[in-house]
């Protein structure tokens, strides 16, 4: 079994380091260029042993490049990565003002069957581990050449349902000895796990929460979402609850607007309602987002008026509610439609 190094947190690889029979301060030496995207053959500073037993011993690729796809619009930054068993996933590259922004994928496909999402379509290959979800930042700064400020696990898969890489790829990410990005600027995007929400919980970290709601009865949610099924609204919110009271960190629900599905005038007051009931006078966002519409499933975008309505609807209900600015509008928006395009024309061909 070759060891994940870029897996391994920092004290792990010291001693990983040292049952190589090397001196400790190897590892900061090894992690300050495999940190910046470099290879074991780039690191100069290393004698040429330690690099034989790296390459021996270690699982050491970062994701490749296999497809990418530019914005003229805003210039957001859409790759497909090939990971190391050939696997692909997607990453997003955001830029905003106040910096760059990475939506990285969690899972190789996904097992949480929402109706609405492309990345579920072919269900779940595999868990990510801790390295491959680093990686993505990794060969993506190395690739546009900019700094990733800031991180979202929003794309392809469910990262509660892959939890223990997940949490160890959080401290990595925020590690001063790996990337350093303040917990801060990490948001995490569930699609309601709550057990998995307890946990965290218990860990404390500072990152922002994101449920995915989308709906506010169970009757509609469950529709759409089954996970529901599983975790009812009651079980979800009083979750996001105690993730509020141990954490002080505001959490946001995530709302995909599908025209005729979850759109009205009543979804929204009875979304404020909910919301309050079970939340009381926490603090709350609801982030609105516009679908992006998936050719293999039925559910089609709202028109702008009804948009307009809905936000108007919760504003007035006082609940504060934004609209999630569309990036990359002219490449393949939603998650999961590039690496099934590849998917399907590579079976094709
Ligand atoms: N599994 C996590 C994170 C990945 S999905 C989650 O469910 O939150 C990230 C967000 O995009 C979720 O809110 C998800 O519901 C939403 N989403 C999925 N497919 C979409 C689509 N076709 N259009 C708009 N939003 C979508």
């Amino acid at each position: 079994m070759k060891v994940d190094l870029l897996s391994l947190l920092p004290e792990e690889a010291e001693a990983f380091v040292v049952s190589l029979g090397e001196p400790k301060f190897r590892a900061k030496q090894i992690f300050d260029w495999l940190m910046k995207g470099k290879n074991v053959s780039d690191m100069q500073n290393l004698p040429m042993s330690l690099r034989n037993k790296l390459e021996e011993n270690c699982l050491l690729t970062l994701p490749k490049v296999l497809q990418k796809q530019v914005s003229k619009v805003d210039g957001t930054v859409k790759y497909l990565f090939k990971l190391h068993d050939g696997a692909c996933v997607e990453s997003v590259l955001m830029r905003y003002e106040h910096g760059n922004s990475l939506c990285i994928s969690s899972q190789v496909g996904c097992r949480m069957g929402c109706r609405f999402c492309a990345s579920t379509l072919g269900g779940k290959e595999r868990d990510l581990l801790a390295s491959e979800m680093l990686g993505q930042i990794i060969a993506a700064a190395a690739d546009s050449g900019s700094r990733v400020s800031h991180v979202v696990m929003m794309g392809i898969g469910e990262p509660l349902d892959n939890y223990d890489n997940a949490l160890r790829f959080l401290h990595l990410a925020n590690h001063p000895a790996r990337l350093g990005i303040s917990y801060r600027n990490i948001s995490l995007s569930t699609c309601g796990v709550a057990d998995g929400i307890d946990r965290l919980a218990d860990e404390a970290l500072p990152i922002t929460l994101s449920v995915s709601l989308h709906n506010p009865t169970d009757e509609g949610r469950s529709a759409i979402m089954p996970i529901n099924r599983r975790f009812p609204i009651a079980v979800l919110l009083a979750s996001c609850k105690r993730y509020f009271e141990k954490t002080g960190r505001r959490i946001s629900f995530e709302y995909t607007l599908l025209s005729s599905v979850n759109d009205s005038e009543a979804d929204a007051k009875t979304l404020a309602q909910v919301l309050r009931k079970h939340l009381g006078n926490m603090p709350i966002h609801v982030n609105l987002i516009r679908l992006n519409e998936v050719k293999e499933r039925e559910f089609k975008t709202p028109d702008a008026k009804s948009v307009e309505k809905f936000i108007a609807t919760l504003q007035q209900s006082g609940i504060v509610a934004t609209l999630r600015r569309r990036l990359g509008a002219d490449i393949d928006a939603a998650c999961g439609q590039l690496r099934r395009k590849n998917e399907t024309t590579s079976k094709e061909a």
